[in-house]
């Protein structure tokens, strides 16, 4: 379980409208939301959680390493994605949802809470899918493993980078 990517006690900044509390996450991990999602790990960072009155705003940068196939070279890499974080939770009933914090579809109309929206209920703010989407979107679209990458041979398709390729020699 993802215990550091959830606030279990927020009951403090709750009870006060302008309040804050910060989260630290330390080597946090997050599976991908399907078999094509990323899974990202070594996720760390410093996130604050603002009690606007109106919700609980999120907000910080995280770090965190995914699993990728490099776009040049073919070579599985570990790629370190970066995100800034700006995230609304507005309140769930406890009793409109199973318990999960992630985003659904609204179950009870006065909740209030939009499809799109984040929501938390309790003293509890489950911060990982906010934080996997951010991440998600961080992506690049075609990932290198280094700058310098050499990428493959176009005559037999070794690698160029460790000297895998031998129709030059
Ligand atoms: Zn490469
Ligand atoms: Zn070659």
């Amino acid at each position: 379980m993802n215990r550091n990517l959830i606030i279990s006690d927020i009951e403090d900044i709750c009870r006060q409208s302008g309040s804050k509390k910060t989260a630290v996450i330390e080597n946090g991990e997050i599976k991908g939301a399907g078999e094509s999602e990323a899974d990202f790990h070594g996720i760390c960072g410093e996130l604050e959680i603002t009690n606007t009155g109106k919700n609980m705003l999120l907000s910080g940068r995280v770090k965190a390493y995914a699993k990728a196939v490099c776009s040049r070279c073919l070579e599985e890499f570990s790629l370190e994605v970066s995100a800034e974080i700006t995230e609304k939770f507005f309140r769930r009933d406890k009793t409109s949802s199973g318990g999960s914090l992630k985003k659904e579809k609204r179950q009870e109309e006065k909740s209030g809470v939009k499809e799109d929206e984040f929501s938390y209920s309790g003293f509890k703010l489950d911060m990982t899918e906010a934080i996997r989407q951010n991440l998600v979107v961080n992506m690049p679209f075609a990932a290198v493993c280094s700058e310098s990458c050499k990428g493959l041979c176009s005559e037999c398709g070794g690698s160029l980078n460790n000297g895998q390729c031998t129709c030059r020699e």
